[in-house]
């Protein structure tokens, strides 16, 4: 594919998608009923169906049944972390396989000109982004992603927590997994902005963002305190009336929805003229910039209202610019004072 007809390169070789980023269209005042039904089904095809295939998968096949989840052992949580590593392995290799390792679609779409391999670094484990990045996925973050799993379960089996059936409730536990990657969106926005805190910055977030570049094995490269806060979110379903399966597709968005985010490509071939957008341009962005785009692609436009969303245009750069240099005076304003 040709992707000069999408995006624009620069003299360096980075590659970005020309036009504007848009948050969810039914914030849009007066409604735009038509953009909303238009919108609907990138919403749930493919990664949140995918999400919640997953989600079903497990419930079915993979998580004990309640008598055993009921009595905290090591045999049944050290069996959905080893599931959860080969389910690892599998979703996030595919990418850096099929990306990274083959290379088969060599830069069309990629935005940084880089492939993380090419640039060794003092700041990751061995020197490598993707060794460092793997190795604090598969040690740090998925064992808490399974703590999260384990402790949602345990309750459940427990009867601690509001859980409803979905014989007796198909309607809002409907609107509440439709709902879910907003409780993530908010969620994420939340626990990020207060890791960019520059105390909790230096200590627990700084580890993430050592991938300037990143690539699908960032995606949960963590802090143990981030690496739990992130996956956390599947707690929030411990406190709202719901049912496992949705607290187990909140779990799935989070974990294995992070790629999303760091693909480092826009789009994803298919074939010839087929493709798959990867929602990463906007948390890309944040990876570049550190000060804008906090939450996700805008699905709660949290960092539009606080005035942090970068849509990717030349204006949001502007923007970018003039918050800087504001917040570059007040800094020496209040040295001077
Ligand atoms: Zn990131
Ligand atoms: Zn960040």
């Amino acid at each position: 594919m040709d992707d000069s007809h999408f995006g624009v390169r620069n003299k360096r070789g980075d590659w970005a998608p020309t036009g504007r980023r848009e948050v969810a269209p039914f914030w849009a005042w007066p409604p735009q009923l038509g953009k909303v039904l238009a919108w609907l089904p990138g919403y749930v095809w493919p990664w949140n169906a995918f999400h919640l295939a997953t989600a079903l998968l497990w419930w079915f096949f993979v998580v004990p049944d309640a008598a055993t989840l009921k009595v905290l052992s090591w045999g049944w949580p050290a069996w959905l972390l080893a599931v959860n590593w080969v389910a690892c392995l599998a979703w996030y290799g595919a990418f850096e396989w099929r990306l990274y390792r083959q290379r088969a679609q060599a830069g069309r779409f990629k935005y940084h000109h880089k492939f993380p391999s090419e640039s060794p670094s003092d700041v990751f484990w061995f020197k490598s982004q993707n060794i460092d990045n793997f190795l604090r996925s598969f040690l740090i973050s998925i064992p808490l992603w399974t703590l999260v799993q384990v402790i949602f379960l345990w309750c459940w089996a427990n009867g601690i927590g509001a859980w409803l059936t979905w014989d007796e409730h198909p309607v809002y536990l409907t609107l509440l997994l439709l709902l879910s990657p907003a409780i993530h969106e908010v969620h994420f926005y939340a626990i990020h902005r207060l890791i960019h805190t520059p105390q909790l910055y230096k200590w627990i977030h700084s580890i993430h963002h050592n991938s300037v570049n990143p690539s699908p094995w960032s995606s949960l490269s963590m802090h143990p305190v981030e690496g739990f806060l992130y996956h956390a979110v599947a707690l929030w379903h411990l406190v709202i009336p719901s049912n496992p399966i949705v607290a187990m597709f909140q779990l799935h968005a989070a974990g294995f929805g992070a790629i999303n985010g760091h693909i480092g490509f826009d789009r994803i071939e298919l074939g010839d003229e087929r493709w798959m957008h990867s929602h990463a341009y906007t948390h890309y962005l944040h990876h570049k910039y550190f000060e804008v785009n906090f939450g996700g692609d805008g699905l709660v436009p949290l960092d539009l209202w606080l005035g942090t969303w970068h849509d990717g245009s030349k204006d949001g750069e502007r923007q970018m610019q003039a918050r800087y240099e504001r917040k570059l005076a007040r800094m020496n304003a209040g040295k001077a004072g």
